[in-house]
């Protein structure tokens, strides 16, 4: 099969390995979609916390991974070839990947069924901001996690304002039901106080380490920051946060660490249910040939969210 192979940073290659072979409580699925996280792209460029020695293992780290079933291992039961699933292991830019305990889905909506991580990761998300109906959230950050954050917590009455730095994802974030502002003019975090007033909860959906600043001068008395995409050592600015007595807190991916509750089951229904806009989301359908270069010029204005068909030639 092929699958693409992770050298070095900045270096991936299409590679032909072994299929893999399922242990008795494994599934081998034959992978039909695959997104690229911003996981992947932080990944690529050598800078992701996850990564402790290359080359990575053919495949790794796509996980937004969407199949069939191929074949299953001695033990596994109620799935058969042919049955599509989600949900399944980290080895997916590749043509087939291992999954244990794989979600069986209906076979329709298999595209969007791509989206399920970055909305389980937002429903996750929402349950830590806790939002009260009318209250006020600021949303950094509108890829794929941090529009669907807007929607969530839009849906449920919540005020939301966003930040970007990209023009796409702005006009996109105010169709998610947001109020947007611009990231990149200096003034931002002066405008979004003085013209919203006080925001209980902030997210930083925007992995970057310029956002914690302006978080901290946004976010009101008593408020909560959920840090969620950025990974490097940050100072915290102390007086803010101290004259505030801000809590912060860390994002984990699909699972509340406070409740244990995993959101994939949820993230499927609901996409199964609704499009959430996930034609706007997806912005570019690739081969599995195409992904190096993809990952090398990933084009921030154009795409959102790029799925990888590793079977399509
Ligand atoms: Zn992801």
């Amino acid at each position: 099969m092929l699958a693409a192979v992770f050298k070095r940073p900045r270096e991936v290659e299409i590679e032909r390995v072994e299929v893999p072979e399922p242990k008795p409580d494994e599934v081998l699925v034959r992978v039909l979609y695959n997104g690229i996280c911003g996981t992947d792209l932080r990944v690529w460029e050598g800078t992701h916390w996850m990564v402790e020695g290359w080359p990575l293992e053919p495949g790794a780290y796509g996980h937004e991974s969407v199949g069939e079933v191929a074949s299953v291992g001695s033990r596994v039961e109620g799935l058969k070839a042919g049955d599509k699933v989600v949900g399944f292991g980290g080895k997916s830019f590749a043509q087939y990947s291992l999954a244990k305990d794989p979600i069986l889905v209906a076979d329709s909506a298999l595209e969007r069924l791509a989206l399920v991580s970055p909305l389980s990761n937002a429903l996750n998300i929402a349950s830590l901001v806790g939002p009260r109906p009318g209250g006020k959230v600021l949303v950094m950050g509108q890829g794929t996690i941090g529009l669907f954050v807007t929607k969530l917590l839009s849906e449920r009455g919540v005020e939301v304002i966003a930040t970007d730095v990209v023009d796409r994802r702005l006009r996109l974030s105010k169709k998610f039901g947001a109020k947007a502002y611009d990231a990149r003019d200096p003034e931002y975090a002066a405008k979004i106080v003085e013209e919203n007033g006080e925001i209980e909860s902030v997210v930083e959906c925007a992995g970057s380490e310029r956002t914690l600043a302006p978080a901290c001068d946004v976010v009101a008395p008593a408020g909560t920051i959920v840090i969620y995409g950025c990974q490097q050592t940050m100072p915290l600015p102390y007086k803010p946060l101290r004259r505030k007595g801000v809590r912060i807190e860390f994002g984990t991916a699909s699972t509340n660490p406070r409740t244990g509750i995993d959101y994939t089951l949820l993230a499927v229904r609901m996409l199964q249910r609704d499009s959430l806009y996930a034609e706007d989301v997806i912005s570019e359908k690739i081969t599995l040939q195409e992904l190096p270069e993809v990952l090398a010029g990933f084009d921030r204005e154009r795409w959102i969210k790029v799925v990888v068909e590793p079977n399509r030639e």
